[in-house]
């Protein structure tokens, strides 16, 4: 890709940690875990209330001249309502010897003192480094990038896509691996947090019962966020990111969930979207207004990509035929609801707003950053039917969006999804019952990074299924050329190893002009 920063900034570069950090991390080897950090209000000599950078740094939302910086302040003693000043400084270089932009910013309380800051009128399509200091602290460095220009065609972009990382089922090795391999881009794609504990063989625990209140959620998103491995992927690379159930509860539908409906609803609602909100690299535009917040969106990487951003959750129809307000499997038979087509899982406004923006870009790839598999799958005979939680649950929307797509033709059409647990891969076509057809889109699934998930045996009505894999965590990593798109599904040997290795599990390939995957390693 033009303009790249140099091989340099891969790897130990990114994400380099202050020496605090490394003196923590020294003193946690020593046994001496969280009592260090208290270590560092007195190390900063004064007054100082401690190191406050303990959630680390983020970025994200490329645009051609500036992204969404990230931190929030959340030293060992909590810190009262006042206002707290931070500084920060994007720099051309990892040293900062050449800044090109600083400032300040305030840290509030009533927004968990997290601060977003976007600078602009930075040079498009190259590397820059950021940090903040606030207190006397300097944060760690991270690692970010601007997009390619419009009308530019970028040789190549790298970027990693996963989600679902329940903290309890284990180590973040996957995050660590991202951040390692240093891509240009991260799309995060649901389930960053789990409100509630489940699962089998715990590695770690939330300590905490399940999160219903904006101090819950804030402190759920501070116990994720202390992941050293996953503060790495962060400061590694600007991310893009959206929200699945699990960032509010369980399965839940627009202003519904299992045990609650509509104003008492909405107000868990509320609540779990502004911590989402005030933890994430979002822009300050994106902030919820009570239970709303404006999720979707698109970024763009030059001529080469364009990243349909969707949110599946807040504006869907009630699944179809749910007995107790969440998921079910279900037959066509029990079931015609399935097919429903006043049933929507985007809703109205964002369907339409998608197709505009599939039908006026220009770009070589179109990637769906959404949450859920969207290839039908049927389960039998073990559990007889569909899974009415995702795109099954909404088969005429579906087949609206992929006809969409093969009258109009976006470039390369990729869909990439969370929620399953599981690696998938799968030509989409508008009509699953006739294999002959050409696919439309190419689906890819990255697993999770920790969520447990098992292997289910594929029926023989699904061929449009090429693979998929329950028993493997980890992520996918896609490279993006103008001719085509290599997707490696990264797995991870042992969840319960921090330092686990990564691997590659099996490599596909999609022509930027020919929809469908062909394996070429595994
Ligand atoms: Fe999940
Ligand atoms: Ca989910």
């Amino acid at each position: 890709m033009r303009g790249r920063a140099g091989s340099a900034a891969r790897g130990p570069a990114a994400g380099r940690r202050p020496t605090g950090a490394s003196r923590r991390r020294f003193l946690r080897s020593l046994g001496l875990g969280a009592p260090a950090v208290l270590l560092f209000g007195c190390a900063g000599g004064a007054r100082s209330s401690g190191y406050p950078f303990t959630l680390g740094v983020a970025s994200g939302d490329p645009t051609p001249d500036g992204f969404v910086l990230w931190t929030r302040l959340l030293p060992p003693a909590p810190l009262d309502d006042a206002p707290v000043e931070v500084r920060w400084e994007v720099a051309r270089d990892e040293h900062f010897s050449d800044i090109v932009r600083r400032g300040t910013v305030e840290a509030r309380a009533d927004e968990a003192h997290s601060v977003h800051v976007e600078p602009r009128g930075l040079a498009p399509d190259r590397w820059y480094w950021y940090r903040f200091v606030a207190g006397g602290e300097a944060s760690p460095v991270g690692r970010t990038r601007t997009a390619p220009a419009p009308g530019t065609l970028p040789a190549k972009l790298r970027f990693a896509f996963a989600a679902c990382q329940q903290y309890e089922h284990g180590y973040y090795a996957a995050h660590r691996d991202i951040a390692e391999r240093g891509p240009d881009l991260v799309a995060f794609l649901g389930d960053y947090i789990y409100e509630a504990s489940w699962g089998r063989d715990r590695v770690r625990s939330h300590g905490a019962p399940t999160a219903t209140t904006l101090a819950e959620y804030r402190a759920r998103y501070a116990l994720y966020k202390s992941d050293e491995d996953l503060q790495a992927a962060h400061a590694a690379a600007p991310w893009i990111v959206t929200w699945d159930d699990h960032e509010v509860v369980d399965d839940y539908a627009a202003d519904r969930s299992r045990r609650a409906s509509g104003a008492a609803f909405l107000a868990r609602r509320a609540a779990a979207y502004r911590a989402f909100w005030e933890h994430m690299p979002l822009p300050r535009a994106a902030k919820p207004e009570g239970a709303d917040a404006r999720l979707f969106r698109r970024v763009a990487f030059g001529d080469l990509a364009t990243f349909h951003v969707l949110d599946d959750r807040q504006y869907r129809t009630y699944q179809p035929c749910s007995l107790d307000g969440g998921s079910r499997v279900v037959t066509l038979a029990e079931c015609p609801a399935l097919e429903d087509p006043r049933a929507t899982l985007l809703g109205w406004h964002q369907e339409r707003w998608l197709e505009e923006g599939l039908a006026s870009s220009r770009t070589r790839w179109n990637v769906l950053a959404q949450q859920t598999r969207m290839a039908r799958r049927s389960f039998r005979p073990s559990e007889e039917g569909y899974w009415n939680d995702g795109w099954d649950g909404y088969f005429a929307a579906r087949r609206r969006l992929l006809d969409f797509i093969g009258m109009r033709r976006p470039g390369g059409p990729l869909v990439v999804g969370g929620d399953i647990h599981a690696f998938l891969v799968a030509d989409l076509r508008p009509d699953f019952d006739r294999p002959e057809t050409p696919p439309v889109a190419t689906e890819f699934v990255g697993s999770s990074i920790t969520s447990q998930g098992h292997t289910r045996p594929l029926d023989p009505a699904d061929p449009h299924i090429l693979y998929e894999d329950g028993d493997n965590r980890g992520y996918a990593e896609a490279t993006l050329t103008p001719r085509e798109a290599v997707v490696d599904l990264r797995s991870v040997a042992n969840i319960r190893d921090r330092a686990s290795a990564v691997a590659m599990l099996r490599r596909y390939v999609v022509a930027a002009e020919r929809p469908g995957a062909r394996l070429v390693s595994s």
